[in-house]
């Protein structure tokens, strides 16, 4: 899917809307969901133009993908889900049911969570 410059991380990430920020380095932005699922719901994102998995995995250097999955990682550890356990999800594509066409994790946890997918 070509890249939409327009879309909403895109404006988080040029600083012109805001976002509840828990995480930050050269490559990665990480934030609070607008409408958590869970008591901890933090989307992490890549400050590179990748509009979903598919992109990123194609299209991202080993350093960027690398600092990703690091940072994923390192911002459970940080909000102290990690011991309790969490999910970590990334919707890819129409059939992913991705809403906001800019690759970002959700990190959910701080509650025991249901089933991986939910029947149709
Ligand atoms: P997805 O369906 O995987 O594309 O998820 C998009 C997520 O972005 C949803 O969980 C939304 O609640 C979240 N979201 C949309 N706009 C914002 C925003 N401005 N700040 C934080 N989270 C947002």
């Amino acid at each position: 899917m070509a890249y939409d410059p327009d879309n909403i991380f895109a404006k988080i990430l040029r600083g012109d809307i805001p976002c509840d920020k828990v995480y930050e380095n050269d490559h990665v932005l990480a934030f609070r969901d607008i409408n958590p699922q869970a008591p901890t719901h933090i989307l992490v994102i890549p400050k590179g133009a990748y509009s979903d998995a598919d992109d990123f995995t194609a299209r991202a250097s080993q350093e960027e993908i690398a600092a990703f999955f690091k940072a994923v990682g390192d911002v459970a550890r940080q909000e102290g889900i990690a011991d309790q356990g969490y999910r970590i999800i990334s919707n890819c594509g129409h059939n992913g049911g991705q809403e906001v066409p800019h690759l970002h994790i959700h990190i959910l946890g701080g509650r025991r969570l249901g089933r991986m997918v939910a029947a149709a």
